[in-house]
């Protein structure tokens, strides 16, 4: 400790630690601040986002102060994503580029860290292919973080946190949120199914639900806080289970978190098929406050494809769920997700998805080429599909939809919706609006104010396959 003489502060860089002196009253302590630096980049999915904001507001807690760049960095991290083969080697290209800086001794006193799905997925094996990375850690480990950050500052070289033997959730009070208007809440973690070409039971580990109870404080909390969109998030929303004995189920709380006073909206993902109920339409149906759209991943349109994939469900089965959104009083719009490629897939099943396509008319969708990943199932089943096949395939069903879009979007043209408003774009000139059907509707509005983060109401004048463009309207 050392004393000071005025109210000023100053900082300097002592190799790799930034040191803060505070200059206090005469005869007063000063303490000196040691402020350890990260960076973080995130890859891949919400979870992985939502995850990070968990993790930077623990590294915050732990004294650690973000910077924007690795270079300015004591500890990098990489919040990692293995879903598909690309996202993984984005991962390695990233830590290469520091892998001749720490040959030729240049890394002195920084430190990496691989986080996530390639960290689980991978483990002990990243020490081998990127010698500079000094800690991995799976998501189902990181409530173990605090721990973990002392072996590293301890001088541990190869600090782990792999198990995947927990039934805790990261729930943590400590979440760093960007966005001043729509957070996000994890109220399952992990995944029980075993779908064949997903790596993610592997590298998220068994389902764990939070408590009704810690889940509601969460959302009044944010609310509170000026939060009026709240968006669920879980690999398989749909099989939350309230672990205390209230014992919820997702309707439940779905509806439950649409009635914090203050939250506008709320939104959910990701949604299984198989355990899709009624219960979760009806509720939509009867509290406003539930956005009017639903993503329900449906990967193929053929039941020989979907029994491959062990998706759990038929078409018709699938198609059953989709005639109860049809059915409801609110205009849910819906997405999914295809894939196209999977082993097998024959063109009788490409076109039972285009047929699929159309038959549901869904709002957006996103379409992938199957991947091969390490430990699934689908690795061991014959008749692969070439990557030109795969690529074909994916243009095919993107222009289907592609069409498809164009016309159901045109059908908006002079309606009326309320947008939460996401920012201006310079550019265009126009305010980024979204509405309850989680469609984009940019808008102009000739006053001004900034309308971040408010609800206004625009009328369409113009559609496009992607979003739909208008003008505010009082
Ligand atoms: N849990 C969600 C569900 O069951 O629909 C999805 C989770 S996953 C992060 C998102 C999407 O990635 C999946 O719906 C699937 O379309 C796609 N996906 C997962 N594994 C894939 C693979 N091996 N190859 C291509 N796409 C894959
Ligand atoms: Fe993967 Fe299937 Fe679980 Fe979704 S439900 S995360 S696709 S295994």
């Amino acid at each position: 400790m050392t004393e000071g003489s005025g109210p000023t502060a100053f900082s300097h860089s002592l190799w790799s630690q930034e040191i803060r002196f505070y200059r206090a009253p005469p005869h007063a302590h000063v303490t000196i601040t040691l402020v350890k630096t990260f960076y973080i980049e995130t890859f891949g999915c919400q979870m992985n986002a939502h995850d990070s904001e968990k993790v930077i507001g623990t590294l915050i807690a732990e004294g650690y102060h973000q910077v924007p760049t690795p270079d300015e960095a004591e500890l990098v991290f990489y919040n990692t994503c293995s879903i598909r083969d690309k996202a993984e080697q984005k991962v390695f290209h990233r830590l290469d580029q520091f892998k001749a800086q720490f040959k030729s001794g240049n890394l002195a006193g920084k430190k990496f860290a691989v986080l996530g799905c390639v960290a689980q997925q991978e483990g002990e094996k990243i020490f081998d292919k990127a010698p500079h990375v000094s800690m991995v850690c799976g998501s189902a480990s990181y409530t173990k973080l605090p721990q973990m950050l002392v072996q590293l500052e301890a001088g541990n070289r190869r600090v782990t946190g792999l198990s995947l033997d927990t039934d805790l959730t990261f729930d943590t009070p400590l979440t760093r949120r960007d966005n001043p208007h729509r957070a996000y809440i994890t109220i399952i973690e992990g995944c029980d199914k075993a779908c064949a070409y997903c790596v993610v039971p592997f590298t998220r580990g068994p389902e764990r639900s939070r408590t009704s109870a810690s889940l509601m404080a969460e959302a009044r909390q944010l609310a509170d806080m000026g939060y009026t969109e709240i968006q669920l998030l879980g690999q398989n929303v749909n099989s939350y289970r309230d672990p205390s004995p209230a014992a919820w189920d997702f309707a439940q709380a779905l509806d439950q978190v649409g009635r914090v006073p203050g939250i506008r909206r709320v939104r959910f993902t990701t949604s299984h098929p198989r355990d899709f109920k009624k219960s979760i339409v009806d509720a939509i149906d009867a509290n406003p406050a539930l956005c009017d759209h639903v993503h329900l991943p449906v990967q193929s349109g053929s039941t020989r494809i979907l029994d491959a994939m062990q998706r759990l469900y038929t078409r018709e089965e699938y198609l059953q769920r989709i005639a109860w959104m049809k059915a409801a009083q609110r205009p849910i719009a819906i997405t999914t997700d295809i894939i196209v490629g999977f082993p097998g897939e024959t063109e009788a099943d490409l076109a039972a998805t285009l047929d699929l396509l159309t038959t549901v008319g869904y709002d957006a969708i996103f379409s992938f080429k199957y991947s091969r990943r390490p430990n699934t199932a689908a690795l061991q089943l014959d008749d692969q599909i070439s990557e030109d096949e795969k690529s074909r395939r994916l243009q095919i069903v993107q222009e289907h939809q592609r069409q498809l879009q164009i016309r159901q979007n045109a059908a908006y043209l002079d309606t009326v919706h309320e947008c939460m408003v996401e920012g201006f774009n310079k550019a265009t000139g126009q305010w980024m609006g979204r509405t309850s059907q989680h469609k984009t509707l940019n808008f102009i509005y000739a006053g001004a104010d900034d309308l971040t983060g408010q609800y206004v109401h625009a009328r369409v004048t113009r559609s496009g396959p992607n979003s739909l463009a208008g003008e505010r309207v009082q």
